[in-house]
């Protein structure tokens, strides 16, 4: 039996799924949540198989540490035996440049990966910290990472390609390369087993951070995210597409450095900037009906991206088969997704409102609806886990 222990790392934040694979079948035997890593105090929340929970708080510094605490937590909890007991651990690591796909952890890995932290700044350097630092305490663990860009590298030159002077491409890598991977690539396999005819989809993956991707045959041929991943849609603090060429004035009239601009546009921007009120939807939609028009418009602004990527991806993919709504906004905002879908009738759309207005995964158009519309939860750390396994037995 293999066990994987796959880490989803936030800045000051550590998730995880401890999986068990025996054959065609896979369990999740602890999933965990820490928060407030590098504060006096981390709380965490474990849940176990068996449905035992836990929730306690202990001074975290790092995500090596988070690691090494929870690895404890599930010793003393029997759900770890020792070290030989976890077969590798799986990051879902952000970007990898010239690396796609499933790698192993090694001193190529970790080079290439402070190469492009430029690209990734506020993602890379915490998985690049975990890596090492677990390395350190860990030494005969087997480390692997499944990038957040894998899944696009079948989409066609074209359209990865910016106008910019063509040596930046050979020399720099500035070419788009989409991340979500993980999200987009489970959210098309279940399409494939829900609705088996569907060969167009978009996928809108809407949470905290947002992108959307067009699935032909299984394969990504187009993303919204691009060299890093600040562009694209606009996200709940991050600006999305912007215009280069606005950072000077920007910087002259309020005396900004480039850093200091940069870190507005990347995380006082989009919902929160726009509306002045919150990076969260739901107070943002509260206020928008309590009569903020600044609100409405980050709330309007929103709404006319992901419909304009929708109305470009199905140029893309010549038609629409399956339209999908994930992420905790893309599953939990009925007036996000009745919004966009008003203006896809000209594809055959027809949104039903009942089932919009409901939950849970399933289908919310009606059944004369020429796009099936989906409301699905994602799920990447299983597909970080299967990749991770699925490397580990070729790399045997
Ligand atoms: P995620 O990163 O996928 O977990 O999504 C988190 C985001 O989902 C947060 O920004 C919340 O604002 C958003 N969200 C959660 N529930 C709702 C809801 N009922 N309506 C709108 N947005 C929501």
């Amino acid at each position: 039996m293999e066990k994987i222990f796959v880490m989803n790392l936030g800045t000051t934040s550590f998730k995880f799924k401890f999986y068990a694979f025996a054959g065609e079948d896979s369990q999740v035997l602890a999933t965990g949540e820490l928060e407030s890593i590098g504060a006096p105090q981390s709380h965490y929340d474990i849940s176990y198989a068996d449905g035992r929970t836990i929730s306690e708080e202990a001074p975290i510094a790092d995500h090596g540490a988070a690691f090494a605490h929870c690895f404890a937590i599930l010793q003393r909890d029997g759900v770890i035996r020792d070290l030989d007991d976890v077969t590798a651990v799986g990051y879902k690591a952000v970007h990898g440049g010239n690396l796609s796909g499933t790698c192993l952890v090694d001193d190529a890995l970790i080079a290439e990966m402070e190469r492009v932290t430029p690209l990734a700044p506020a993602h890379n350097p915490i998985y690049l910290n975990a890596m090492k630092d677990i390395r350190n305490r860990f030494p005969k663990l087997t480390q692997v990472a499944r990038f957040e860009t894998s899944f696009h590298g079948t989409i066609p030159q074209e359209r990865v390609t910016y106008g910019v002077p063509y040596a930046w491409q050979e020399e720099l890598g500035i070419r788009r390369y989409g991340f979500h991977g993980s999200s987009h690539q489970y959210i098309s396999q279940t399409v494939a087993k829900l609705q088996p005819g569907a060969r167009r989809i978009i996928n809108c993956h809407l949470g905290g951070s947002s992108s959307i991707c067009a699935v032909l045959d299984g394969k990504s041929v187009a993303t919204s995210m691009g060299a890093t991943l600040q562009s694209g849609l606009f996200n709940n603090n991050r600006v999305g597409d912007f215009e280069p060429f606005c950072l000077k004035p920007i910087m002259d009239h309020y005396g900004y450095t480039l850093d200091e601009t940069l870190e507005i546009l990347s995380k006082k921007s989009g919902l929160l900037g726009l509306s002045g009120v919150s990076n969260d939807l739901r107070l943002v939609l509260e206020a928008a009906e309590g009569g903020n028009s600044q609100a409405q418009l980050a709330f309007d602004t929103l709404c006319d991206n992901i419909l304009g990527y929708i109305g470009m991806y199905a140029a893309y993919l010549n038609g629409l088969d399956a339209l999908v709504f994930t992420g905790g906004i893309g599953t939990n905002s009925a007036p996000l997704r009745e919004k966009v879908c008003r203006n896809l009738g000209y594809l055959g759309l027809q949104l039903d409102a009942d089932k919009n207005a409901g939950r849970g995964d399933g289908i919310i158009s009606t059944d004369g609806s020429a796009v099936t519309v989906w409301r699905l939860k994602t799920d990447e750390e299983s597909v970080v886990a299967a990749c991770v396994r699925a490397y580990l037995k070729e790399n045997a």
